[in-house]
């Protein structure tokens, strides 16, 4: 039997796990016990547990296939597979003469590192455009835009080891325990510690019950009334002079201006808006207020919404407004929930900037890309690419005629999938993933990609931190790793820049273009067990565990941003009375492409449901697990209905993983107008017994 150390590939925890194998199949996983370091110290979740399930199913794609003309898949050699999607690209490129935004890629959080580099690189250097975007569109565009406008970086501030430290926690719009459950394990160790935990979610979620047993506080607000709630925080926070006025006369700008608007927030007001008593919002500030550190985590709670941006900054306001940031144990902290969508989100597999947030209409920037990459600077897109949602919109209108997906699944993942089923079919659809999704069903052509356990890399977590990917086994059936694919297709189209060997040489090019992961090579992770945490701009830099220190700000000042309340797009009325919230649970993943292949996953929640308050239950005659259909205005889907004290009357909440009950049927597409994340937190819908 051998034993390979590696990362998980679920949530972006990063934690560390042996996979065991034998006869070149992954049979067991061990997590990595101390001394060695692991972000879950010695333990890992369920999911984590269970990681080897999915990687040798039987339903792993394991030849290139082209869909013939009526429908059927044809196995194909890697070969021809190859020369089609070449010769479509290139003809698509020709006929649309110098137009720049004619094809579109979807990297992945799920890929690696080395991956997302060349995936963009790719778009850019060969397809000439900057149409590269992947999901963290959908779940952390609006952190990389909040987070950065407010401090000058977008990613999480402290580690994921100062949360025993930390005197107060506030958990908003996180159910740490369940999607990031060695994140919450820390929770739980600081409350033994004498932490106090506040918890703001519309649902009850374990870590709420908690926080009422234990001297915390418990806030159910209204789902998409964050600003409102904690611009009553804040408001009790100055009213009460409990503002840290030293840290932000010397670290912050835009101070007066902000507080105008915060002033208008009463903690009556605030309640009012949000549902949550007024003496629990004061209370909460008193907390914050008084407490020494504030360690704030938020997660898909506060970013998916058509207002993410300004929830996002709001929670910068509050922890800059009490001196919070830039010390041991403080900070605002995006819980990421994919393996590597922060490391995606650094690579530039997004549509305005290189990696390491290098902008793409920079001229300088773009003159060193070009020059690294052996290209032509005059042909290089000059302007913003298409996020993934606009990709969507133009494929529907004819404007993108081909799109290339590498391990993502837009037609479970995006809101509106009936919207998302008409554009993907108008287009030439290449899909890269180890398994047959439902967006790869859509496909002109599928290649089938080798999975985490098959091949070398880096993922960064949640905490920014750099980890290598090991392989275990060799590619499953014909499969390849995704960089060689690409290298491939870039090949056949006459750019050979992506020829490599071997992804160390990628990380290598990686390290000479990008500040920010300068000093975190491939021989540095050897060394370093525990990885590197960027920003790590020289090969003597030791990483950096929380960022801003000294209140020194990446922007230079912490900037207060005023933000007016402003509610969801689609609010319940006499034709769709509910609100529909969707999400994740503790058993699944993501868009369930893993997680349902994986027995002790599947076997514990088979099938999607939709919670209920038993009040709404009672009125409208339904029981446990009776089928109900729910209606909004994108669609319908039928699905068991889960009585529960979880969501209060009037709420309902359907997790995403399952695509016979896909809860994006039902989801809102508007945007929030920066940052063009969907509102999947909120939308009207209605519920029907099935006769
Ligand atoms: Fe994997 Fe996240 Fe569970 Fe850790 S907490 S074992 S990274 S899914």
């Amino acid at each position: 039997m051998n034993k390979t150390k590696t990362t998980c590939v679920y949530c972006g925890t990063g934690c560390q796990l042996w996979l065991k194998s034998i006869n070149g199949k992954v049979v067991d996983t061990k997590p990595v016990m101390p001394p060695s370091f692991n972000p879950g110290r010695g333990k890992l979740c369920i999911k984590g547990w269970s990681v080897h399930e999915f990687i040798n199913h039987p339903d792993r794609l394991t030849n290139p296939m082209i869909k013939d003309i009526n429908g059927q898949w044809e196995n194909v050699s890697w070969g021809k597979a190859i020369d089609y999607i070449s010769d479509k690209f290139k003809k698509i490129m020709e006929e649309n003469n110098g137009n720049k935004k004619i094809i579109g890629c979807l990297s992945s959080a799920k890929c690696t590192n080395e991956e997302n580099y060349v995936m963009q690189n790719f778009a850019r250097a060969v397809l000439k455009t900057n149409n590269v975007d992947h999901c963290a569109r959908l779940c952390h565009s609006s952190t990389v835009v909040g987070l950065g406008a407010s401090f000058g970086s977008g990613a999480m501030t402290n580690s994921i080891e100062e949360i025993v430290d930390a005197e107060v926690i506030f958990l908003i719009g996180s159910n740490t325990n369940e999607q990031h459950p060695l994140i919450g394990a820390r929770v739980l160790e600081a409350l033994r510690k004498g932490a106090r935990l506040i918890v703001a979610d519309p649902r009850v979620i374990p870590l709420a019950e908690l926080a009422e047993d234990n001297n915390g506080i418990a806030m159910h607000h209204r789902p998409g009334t964050d600003v409102a709630l904690l611009n009553g925080i804040m408001n009790v926070i100055i009213q009460e002079n409990m503002h840290d006025e030293q840290f932000i006369g010397k670290h912050c700008e835009n101070f007066d201006v902000f507080k105008e608007e915060v002033m208008k927030m009463t903690p009556q007001r605030a309640s009012l808006i949000t549902g949550v008593p007024e003496e629990k919002i004061i209370e909460a500030a008193r907390i914050i207020g008084k407490g020494k550190n504030t360690y704030l985590i938020y997660s898909m709670g506060i970013t998916q919404h058509s207002n993410g941006v300004d929830n996002v900054k709001s929670t910068a306001n509050l922890q800059m407004l009490c001196g919070n940031v830039g010390r041991w144990a403080t900070g605002v902290n995006p819980l990421r929930g994919q393996n590597n969508v922060q490391g995606a989100c650094d690579m530039g597999a997004l549509p305005n900037v290189f990696t390491g947030y290098q902008p793409v209409n920079n001229k300088e920037i773009q003159q060193k890309f070009a020059s690294e990459w052996g290209i032509d600077q005059d042909e290089m897109d000059d302007e913003t690419g298409l996020t993934v949602m606009e990709m969507i919109d133009a494929a529907d209108q004819g404007e993108l005629k081909a799109l290339y997906v590498m391990g993502e699944n837009p037609l479970m993942s995006d809101p509106d999938s009936n919207h998302v089923r008409e554009a993907l079919q108008k287009t030439f659809l290449v899909v890269q993933d180890i398994f047959m999704t439902p967006t790869a069903e859509l496909a002109d052509v599928i290649l089938p990609a080798a999975s985490f356990a098959e091949k070398e890399g880096t993922f960064t977590s949640t905490e920014r931190r750099v980890q290598i990917v090991r392989k275990a086994i060799e590619p499953v059936g014909n499969s390849k790793a995704d960089w060689q694919i690409i290298g491939l297709i870039a090949e056949k189209m006459g750019y050979s820049g992506l020829n490599y060997q071997k992804s160390s040489e990628i990380l290598a090019e990686i390290n000479h273009i990008t500040p920010i992961y300068c000093g975190i090579t491939w021989e540095r992770l050897q060394e370093n067990e525990a990885g590197l945490q960027w920003p790590c701009p020289n090969i003597n830099h030791p990483g950096t565990v929380y960022l801003h220190k000294d209140g020194n700000f990446s922007r230079g000042k912490g900037y207060f941003s005023p933000i007016s309340f402003k509610g969801p797009v689609e609010l319940p009325d006499d034709e769709f009375p509910f609100v529909l919230s969707t999400g994740r649970t503790l058993w699944h993943f993501h868009t369930g492409t893993m997680s349902r292949r994986s027995k002790t996953l599947n076997e514990r929640v088979p099938e999607g449901y939709v919670e209920i308050s038993k009040v709404d239950a009672d009125r409208l005659y339904i029981k446990e697990k009776e089928m109900v259909k729910v209606i909004t205005r994108r669609g319908e889907i039928s699905i068991k209905a889960r009585l529960t004290h979880k969501v209060s009357p009037g709420l309902i909440f359907i997790p995403f993983h399952f695509e016979e009950a896909a809860a994006n049927i039902l989801t809102n597409a508007a945007l929030d107008p920066i940052a063009k994340i969907p509102e999947l937190k909120v939308c009207a819908a209605q519920i029907k017994k099935i006769q």
